[in-house]
């Protein structure tokens, strides 16, 4: 039987009712993919308040990688709320907080000793992450790459690259922040070879700041918000190698690509680096806000007593569901069906790849898959516009999904990885469906030029 189910206009009338009272009450800045209003979730179906059933590609932006209420974070939860709620770790501390710490160090890429932080947000571990890079080198700049998201607060948006929404008109930005390009081969020569990627770090030291000023290199093993663009297998080596020439902290920013998404605990893995620090979020917390930082103990100790730390960070609710999430991750082997879904998404992608010119790349690393649309195949001019009307499409079928790039053309795949065969297929057929649709709209279009 069929998952989706579509029983009204898609916004249906309580969702359109519930819109209009969000636009008098909240702010304009927070953003929707979609003008539905959810009602329940359970692993990888969302119910919208007006009785519609959709699959859910989205995952509330790769958080719920372990599925939406996932049976042991329920029992979690509801064992701490018998406990206690809040008393915060700087007050009082409490095992949990001290548990996710010890299995995110052993999680973690490197066999060295490591310590971890808690923190509420990707942002907020990024934010701490560049002060104990910092603390630590006791160098003051920080090289980011062209296509970056880390975050909304200061030091992330500054370090994310594009301008729009993110940083116009938040100005200042923080100081000390040089940006390179990624190695995003698509886009780029074709041809362009690994080292020449990685020269980029070294140009950076000749042109825009002196290598002993450098206190980190942070990069997205895979981007995520830039439009899951995935680097060659060498290149992360390439650089690591560079820093480490120059004394300089490599922190891999896993918010996104971490926690199993890539079919790894985290990408950094793939790539066969073993990151200074490594910040994670997202699918950490089990559906709940939490965050870390994880890297070298020696490095991670460079911030004094209470240089680190914040109110809720790693609170007590949050810290039983990520144990719980990371149990549940390991039990029902998400890591393995994370790339049975890759290899099964890129079966059925590059079949309308190549039916397809609108579909001009498709990539991933396992369960974290795209396929970024262009309108025509040789000057890879972005489909924005079409993105946008699969991407409308997609939810009105029943399928919850986000649009992703620099250009605003890749269509990510973030599934929570607990999806059945038969619900991964049924969604997929969706998004075929839209494509041809686009692709369909845009040829009688051109026909009538
Ligand atoms: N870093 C990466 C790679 C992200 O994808 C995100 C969010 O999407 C962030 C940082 C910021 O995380 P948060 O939204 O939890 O602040």
């Amino acid at each position: 039987m069929a998952t989706i189910q579509i029983r009204t206009a898609i916004p249906g009338p309580k969702s359109k009712a519930l819109m209009d009272r969000r636009n008098a009450a909240v702010a304009r800045g927070p953003f929707h993919s979609t003008p539905i209003f959810v009602a329940k979730g359970e692993g990888a179906v969302l119910e919208d308040v007006d009785g519609n059933r959709f699959l859910d590609f989205a995952g509330g932006i790769g958080c719920l990688n372990m599925g939406h209420r996932a049976p042991r974070v329920l029992e979690a939860l509801s064992k701490q709320l018998d406990q206690f709620l809040h008393v915060c770790f700087s007050v009082t501390p409490y095992e949990s907080y001290i548990a996710v710490a010890e299995k995110l160090n052993a999680l973690a890429p490197g066999d060295f000793p490591k310590k971890s932080v808690l923190v509420n947000s990707g942002a907020e571990a990024v934010e701490n992450a560049i002060k104990i890079a910092r603390a630590y080198t006791k160098r003051p700049a920080v090289i980011c790459f062209e296509d970056a998201f880390h975050g909304r607060t200061l030091m992330a948006m500054t370090l994310t690259s594009k301008p729009h929404p993110y940083k116009a008109g938040f100005e200042p930005l923080a100081t000390d922040v040089y940006r390179i390009p990624y190695a995003y081969a698509y886009r780029s020569q074709a041809g362009t070879t690994v080292e020449e990627f990685a020269h980029h770090l070294e140009d950076a030291f000749k042109r825009h700041v002196a290598a002993e000023n450098v206190a980190a290199v942070i990069a997205e093993p895979v981007l995520g918000e830039g439009g899951f663009v995935v680097p060659p297998r060498e290149y992360f080596a390439a650089l690591h190698k560079i820093c480490k020439k120059h004394g300089i902290l490599f922190i891999a920013d896993e918010v996104q690509s971490g926690i199993a998404r890539t079919g790894k605990w985290f990408a950094s893995e793939h790539f066969g680096i073993e990151p200074d620090l490594v910040v994670s979020a997202k699918s950490l917390g089990g559906g709940l806000p939490l965050a870390a930082v994880t890297g070298r103990a020696e490095v991670m100790d460079a911030p004094g007593v209470g240089g680190l730390g914040g109110t809720f960070g790693g609170n007590p609710l949050s810290c039983a569901a990520a144990l719980a999430a990371l149990e549940t991750i390991e039990k029902e082997g998400l890591l393995a069906r994370s790339l049975e879904i890759g290899k099964k998404f890129e079966a059925r992608a590059r079949g309308w790849q190549k039916k397809m010119e609108l579909v001009g790349d498709v990539r991933g690393l396992g369960g974290m898959c795209a396929i970024e649309l262009v309108r025509d195949e040789r000057t890879k001019e972005p489909a924005d516009s079409e993105t946008k009307e699969l991407s409308k499409y997609c939810y009105e079928h029943g399928v919850i999904n986000i649009t992703a790039g620099t250009y605003g053309n890749v269509m990510r795949i973030l599934v929570p990885l607990v999806v059945t065969d038969e619900q991964f297929d049924e969604g997929l057929d969706v998004i075929e469906a839209g494509l041809a649709s686009v692709a369909e709209k845009r040829q009688l279009a051109q026909a009538t030029v």
